[in-house]
């Protein structure tokens, strides 16, 4: 991770980095009505060339929730598109980058503002998680995850990361290395930056989208690689003691990518190492993200 970024998309146009701007009164910040995506692009070693991963996916829900908070004139998706590719091409990094694109009210105003709509797109480094390989102790939060009637979690709005904050923050105070949220009603849900899978006698199994989970374009990929690995899969309610009897449970997600889990809440999942599904999976990620196989290029936009 040897580069840094110098240059900053903003509205469009190119500046550097530090001279991006928001008045502190803005409404994106001020009352966080803001959306955005965590978007990655990864460098192919065999060609040098970098490609952004599943970024139509990532633009259509983005459009989904500019369109869910009303927003005044939002940016076009071609624009949008352009804006990312801008921001990689800019700083021209000689490594995986980690892409923050992020649709805020940026006039002064009150809770109901819907515009002036202002974006940036941010294309930086960003470390992998250090526990790829040993696998992640995660702990069942007693914050639950907000609610599709309160904050719906499938608009990846930033005012949502205030419930994933507060849960990451509690468990890592726990001592764990990141939360298990559960909705109201005591499914589990996903974490706070991630969603969450498990492995249950050689099936792949993931919360449903009624769990109010972000539907995370990686778990849709996770679920898409495991049907071709031939391994069964399931989208459903999960009970929250399935976590402890589970043989594999890993989490996923953009910046995340597919990281085991070695324990939750304390107790070993299956032996307690990385279990072979998961580690399955994370390769044929790895693979499908870097470009490293000929399968599903249309989910690779080269920069
Ligand atoms: N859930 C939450 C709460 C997240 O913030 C993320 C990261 N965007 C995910 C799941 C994973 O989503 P994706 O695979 O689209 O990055």
């Amino acid at each position: 991770m040897a580069w840094t970024a110098h240059t900053i998309i903003q509205n469009g146009k190119a500046i550097p980095f530090e001279e991006a701007r928001i008045h502190p009164l803005a409404v994106g910040l001020a009352y966080g009505a803001a959306v955005f995506e965590g978007i990655r692009a990864y460098m192919n070693p065999a060609t040098g060339r970098l490609s952004v991963f599943r970024l139509e996916e990532h633009l259509v829900r983005l459009d989904q929730g500019m369109k869910f908070m009303r927003f005044d004139n939002p940016p076009s998706r071609d624009a949008l598109r352009q804006g990312v590719l801008d921001s990689v091409r800019a700083n021209a990094p000689d490594d995986d980058c980690y892409i923050r694109l992020q649709v805020h009210i940026e006039s002064m105003g009150n809770q109901s503002t819907t515009g002036m709509v202002g974006w940036v797109c941010a294309a930086i480094p960003r470390e992998r998680s250090p526990k790829r390989e040993s696998g992640l102790s995660l702990g069942v939060s007693s914050w639950t995850r907000i609610a599709d009637n309160t904050m719906p979690a499938r608009i990846k709005a930033t005012a949502n990361y205030h419930a994933g904050r507060i849960a990451t923050l509690q468990s890592k105070a726990d001592g764990y290395d990141a939360p298990i949220l559960l909705t109201r009603d005591g499914k589990v849900s996903e974490s706070a930056g991630a969603c969450l899978f498990m492995v249950r006698d050689g099936v792949v199994i993931t919360p449903a989208r009624d769990s109010d989970i972000l539907e995370s374009v990686t778990r849709d990929t996770v679920l898409a690689l495991a049907a071709e690995l031939g391994l069964p899969t399931a989208e459903r309610r999960t009970d929250r003691s399935e976590l402890y009897v589970a043989d594999e449970v890993f989490l996923c997600g953009t910046g995340q990518e597919l990281v085991p889990a070695a324990m939750v809440d304390r107790l070993p999942v299956g032996d307690g190492k990385p279990g072979p599904i998961t580690m399955q999976l994370q390769a044929a990620y790895e693979s499908v993200v870097r470009g490293t196989t000929d399968a599903h290029a249309q989910w690779r936009t080269a920069v």
